[in-house]
């Protein structure tokens, strides 16, 4: 009788969902595991090659998911191209034809520092080289130069208000080579004032962050030295012998494909950024400088230790660069007020192959790839036309700096028109092995509160199986893809599965997938994404 009841109610409760929303209901049924398992099996798979950005495996995947967009009857949204007739053809007649592309093509210019990078230290008479990749290795680099400056020690290289920190008061860097640590005040000295106050505001500054303060203060290079790291361990030509890789069973380290780097040609150049050993910072500091034990415990009582340092520094990095050619994947659905539109947009490029392996990528971001496409899909078998117009995209160059999402967002004509951003990055995997399979996090724009409403309706209305963890962020910026959209003001929400072991390893194979996960997010983002294109006054902020 329970189980009667409960049908009768479950049959009711559809029956008259259908009468209210029978397009919404009829996209929803079209999303199950067999169609997510059948794109991402393929896309994850060793054919692909990883995917990298400007490489065949990349092109490869790039057609198949154009092809799956023209098989879902989706609107191409890319270049236009003009298909100009040979000789023979304009004899029969044939004119030029106006053709729009799935493709959106640009240019990325890929840097990678070359094997000759040469540093030397120049005080009283006495000249000390550095060697590369024993004493530095060159973080960043976007073209080759060679810069001569004096030197300043600038502590952890910080301006931070809330810490009440500033490492630059006292001392000028403009025109000179800043020397600092990575980390943060209180690093290595867990009870002191100072690692308090970071714990207690949950103070987080990125390397990235630093550069651009010492950089806007006019500092032309920087070198780091990173105490919680052992760089020489890092830099060492025969560490991997496989015993001693977790992640890789080779007896060579795969190369560093973290070294190579794409910039759009309209980035301004950025100034070059060494990574140096302990051995070299003290060198540099020499025996009348300050020593990193001094700065360290006058850090854990809030006191700074920057001060000029005696001496010059040569640096010559050389950069070697190549011009490749990128292509962002995009579809559109129009609605009935084309001036309103929405983006849904993942990653489709990952880290490629390097000594014989694939980084499949099968979460990173093959998971986000056939959530778009598999709502794409829906929206079309609905049947119905949304009240906003929705792009499909598949975003390449996300690994190597979000290449393909900022190129969009630079040149799109109706960027003015776009109300509202649904990324996917990593939406297939748990945490760790021992979470909870059902556990997501929703990161979005904090004013636009129906975005976490509306998810919550849909979980309960529809029964799914996920316990989100909602992050409100007052600019999410930060992460993927969004970030573009994030800076000019658009609310965005993305979904995340949080980071694995396998996270930018060759193990994010396919296999590790949790199916039923991966199929519960992309039918909420479904449902949000129909409600919200259906009834855009929701995302009025
Ligand atoms: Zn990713």
């Amino acid at each position: 009788m329970k189980y009667l009841l409960t049908v009768i109610f479950a049959s009711t409760f559809y029956l008259s969902l259908l009468a209210q929303n029978e397009g919404k209901a009829k996209g929803l049924e079209t999303i199950n595991r067999d169609v997510i398992q059948a794109q991402l099996e393929f896309l994850a798979s060793d054919w692909m090659e990883g995917r990298e950005a400007g490489t065949a495996g990349n092109y490869l995947a790039g057609d198949y998911l154009a092809s799956l967009f023209k098989l879902y009857t989706l609107k191409p949204n890319g270049d236009e191209q003009t298909l100009t007739p040979n000789r023979y053809q304009k004899l029969l007649g044939l004119k030029d034809e106006k053709l729009t592309s799935y493709f959106q093509e640009f240019s990325a210019i890929e840097v990678q520092p070359s094997e000759a990078q040469a540093i030397s230290l120049v005080r009283k008479n006495e000249t000390v080289g550095f060697q590369y990749k024993t004493d530095f290795d060159v973080s960043f680099v976007s073209q080759s130069r060679t810069v001569k400056a004096p030197l300043v020690f600038v502590g952890y290289g910080i301006e931070n208000k809330e810490l009440g920190w500033n490492d630059f008061s006292g001392v000028d860097v403009k025109g000179k080579i800043v020397v600092r640590l990575a980390g943060l005040p209180g690093d290595g000295a867990p009870d002191s004032k100072a690692a308090r106050i970071v714990a207690d505001k949950e103070l987080k500054i990125s390397s990235r962050e630093k550069n651009t303060t010492a950089f806007d203060k006019g500092a032309v290079a920087i070198l780091e030295y990173n105490p919680q790291k052992d760089e020489q361990h890092d830099w060492r030509a025969n560490p991997a012998f496989r015993y001693n890789e977790a992640m890789l069973e080779s007896d060579t380290k795969p190369d560093s494909f973290y070294d190579k780097k794409l910039r759009l040609p309209s980035d301004k150049h950025t100034l070059p950024v060494i990574s140096i050993s302990k051995q070299m910072l003290e060198e540099i500091l020499g025996e009348k400088g300050p020593t990193l034990e001094e700065t360290v415990a006058k850090a854990a009582k809030l006191k700074t230790n920057s001060q000029a340092v005696e001496g010059e520094l040569e640096i010559d990095v050389n950069a070697q660069t190549k011009v490749l050619g990128l292509r962002n994947i995009l579809a559109r659905i129009e609605g009935e007020n084309p001036n309103k539109i929405m983006v849904v947009g993942a990653h489709y490029d990952h880290l490629g192959k390097h000594n014989g392996h694939i980084w499949n990528g099968a979460d990173d971001n093959g998971s986000g790839v056939v959530a778009v496409t598999t709502i794409a899909k829906a929206f079309v078998e609905s049947g119905v036309k949304p009240q906003c117009t929705i792009i499909f995209a598949l975003w390449d160059g996300e690994e190597r700096g979000l290449l393909g999402s900022r190129h969009f967002i630079e040149t799109f004509d109706e960027m003015d028109q776009v109300m509202l951003y649904l990324n996917f990055d990593m939406v297939g995997r748990n945490g760790s092995p021992d979470a909870p399979g059902n556990k997501v996090a929703m990161i979005y724009t904090e004013a636009a509160t129906s975005l976490k409403e509306t998810s919550k309706e849909h979980i309960e209305n529809f029964e799914l199986d996920l316990d989100v963890n909602f992050s409100a962020v007052e600019k999410p910026v930060g992460g993927s893809d969004n970030s573009g959209f994030a800076k000019r003001d658009i609310p965005i929400f993305w979904f995340h599965t949080g980071g694995h072991t396998d996270y930018h390893q060759a193990s994010d194979h396919v296999e590790l997938i949790n199916w039923q996960k991966l199929e519960d997010i992309i039918k909420l983002s479904y449902l949000d994404m129909w409600e919200f294109a259906n009834n855009p006054e929701l995302i009025k902020e």
